[in-house]
C-alpha cells in the first residue's frame, strides 16, 4: 500500500494489534485466557518502538510471490531471510510452540501452539508472508520505496504493511508477549502463514489444509487477515470511523473473450467498424456502461444494520429497514453503488477489465484481440450467472 491512508489503517490496526497483547505494567494482570487482557487506552504498549522496528524490519525482505516459479516464491531465498529473522525476532514463539514448515518446499507455516484443553476445538488464525509485485514503472509513485519498511511521518512504509505482513507480525508479537508473561491457552491456536496467497494459495494455505483434514483437525473458528478500517468511514451513510470485521469473502472468476477478425493493411483501415481495434473499444465502452446490477445480499445487510445506531438519524432509520422493509433494499443498493467504489463492490458482482492482447506489428490490423475480464461475485453469484451477465453485455445485438 503506498497511500497515505493505507499507511495510517497500518500504525492503527498495528497498535490495535498490540494493545491486545498488551504486557504494559500500567495494565491489569491477566487471570486466564478468558479475560484480563485490557484493551483501554491506559496500555500503552512499553515495547512499541521495537516492536515498530521488527514489523519494518518483515517488510524489508522481498518475499514476492509468483505463480510462474515452481515453488510460488519469484526469490525463495528471501523467504528464507525472513525465516531466519522471525525465529531470532520471536525466540519464545518458536521455542515454545510447534513449527512445521508447510507447502512447496516448506516456505509456509503451521505453528501450533497446544492448549491444556484438548477437548476444545482449535482457532486458527491465517495470514501470509507473500506480497504482489512492485511494478518497475510504478516505483516513481512510491513515497517510500516499497520495500524500505520505512518509519516515517507517523506511518510504517512499504509493500505487504496493509496486505497483510501487519497481522503476521501482530499474530507473533501477541504471542511474543503473552509467553513472556507466562500465559498459556486453554484453547489451541494454530497460526498458519502461507507464502503464495496472493497468486491462490494453492503450494502453501491448500497444503496446510490438507495437512489439517489428514489429521482430523475440527476448528472452532478461521480467523483470516480480514479488512481495515475505514477512517472516513462508510459512505454515505456515516465519516466516522468504521472498524469492518470480514465475516464473508466475495467470490473470483475470471472470463476471456476473443475478439477476432479479417485483419489486413494499417494503411487500409475498414470503414465499418469491424476492425479488432473498433469492435474491442465497442466491447470496452458496454462493460463499462453496464456493471451487473446492485443489490444487497447477506452478510452485508447485517453490516448495515449494525451501522445503524452510529449514522445519523434519518439514514439510522433507513438502516434499520434493511432487510426488512420492502423496498428499502434495492433503494440502499442504488445509493451505495453510486457512493464510492468501495460501496459499490458491496453491492454487486463487479466485473473489471484486466488484460488487453492484440496486435503483433505498427503496421498490421490485428486479426484477433483477447479481452481478459476479472470478477469478484456476490453470494449466489456463480459461473452461470456470471456467463449469463457476460453474453447480455457483449453478445450480438
Ligand atoms: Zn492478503
Amino acid at each position: 500500500m503506498n497511500n497515505t491512508r493505507g499507511a495510517t489503517l497500518l500504525l492503527l490496526w498495528t497498535r490495535a494489534a498490540l494493545a491486545i497483547a498488551g504486557v504494559p505494567a500500567s495494565c491489569a494482570a491477566p487471570g486466564s485466557d478468558s479475560g484480563g487482557v485490557s484493551l483501554s487506552e491506559a496500555c500503552v504498549w512499553e515495547d512499541f518502538d521495537a516492536a515498530v522496528e521488527r514489523f519494518s524490519r518483515v517488510l524489508q525482505f522481498e518475499t514476492v510471490s509468483d505463480v510462474s516459479a515452481p515453488n510460488h516464491a519469484a526469490r525463495p531465498e528471501e523467504f528464507a531471510r525472513l525465516d531466519a529473522f522471525l525465529r531470532a525476532a520471536y525466540p519464545r514463539v518458536f521455542g515454545a510452540l510447534t513449527v512445521e514448515k508447510t507447502g512447496a518446499d516448506a516456505l509456509s507455516y503451521l505453528l501450533t501452539w497446544t492448549g491444556s484443553d484438548p477437548a476444545l476445538r482449535p482457532v486458527l488464525l491465517v495470514s501470509h508472508t507473500d506480497v504482489v509485485p512492485v511494478t518497475p514503472e510504478s516505483i516513481k509513485d512510491w513515497t517510500h520505496p516499497p520495500f524500505s519498511g520505512a518509519v516515517a511521518d507517523g506511518f510504517i512504509w512499504g509493500r505487504g504493511a496493509m496486505d497483510v505482513k501487519v497481522t503476521v507480525v501482530a499474530i507473533l508479537e501477541a504471542a511474543e508477549a503473552l509467553l513472556g508473561r507466562g500465559w498459556w491457552p486453554t484453547r489451541t491456536l494454530l497460526f498458519a502463514f502461507g507464502h503464495d496467497e496472493e497468486v491462490g494459495g494453492a503450494m502453501g494455505a491448500v497444503e496446510t489444509a490438507r495437512l489439517l483434514e489428514s489429521r482430523g483437525v475440527q476448528l472452532e473458528v478461521i480467523w483470516d487477515e480480514g479488512s481495515g478500517i475505514l477512517l472516513d468511514g462508510v459512505k454515505p451513510f456515516m465519516d466516522i470511523p468504521v472498524a469492518l470485521v470480514g465475516t464473508a469473502e466475495k467470490g473470483y472468476q475470471s472470463a476471456k473473450l476473443h475478439v477476432t477478425s479479417t485483419g489486413g493493411h494499417s494503411s487500409m483501415p475498414p470503414i465499418d467498424g469491424s476492425s479488432v481495434g473498433a469492435v474491442v473499444g465497442r466491447l470496452l465502452t458496454r462493460l463499462s456502461a453496464s456493471p451487473p446490477p446492485p443489490r444487497l445480499v447477506s452478510p452485508v445487510t447485517d453490516m448495515l444494520r449494525g451501522l445503524a445506531p452510529y449514522a445519523p438519524a434519518w439514514m439510522a432509520a433507513v438502516l434499520s429497514a434493511v432487510g426488512r422493509v420492502p423496498g428499502v433494499d434495492a433503494l440502499v443498493a442504488r445509493l451505495m453503488a453510486s457512493a464510492s467504489a468501495e460501496a459499490a463492490a458491496l453491492t454487486r458482482t463487479t466485473a473489471a477489465v484486466t488484460r488487453l492482447s492484440a496486435g503483433v506489428a505498427d503496421n498490421v490490423l490485428p486479426q484477433s484481440a483477447t479481452i481478459g475480464v476479472n470478477l469478484r461475485t456476490l453470494p449466489g453469484d456463480g459461473p452461470g450467472e456470471v456467463l449469463d451477465y457476460l453474453t447480455g453485455v457483449v453478445g450480438p445485438r
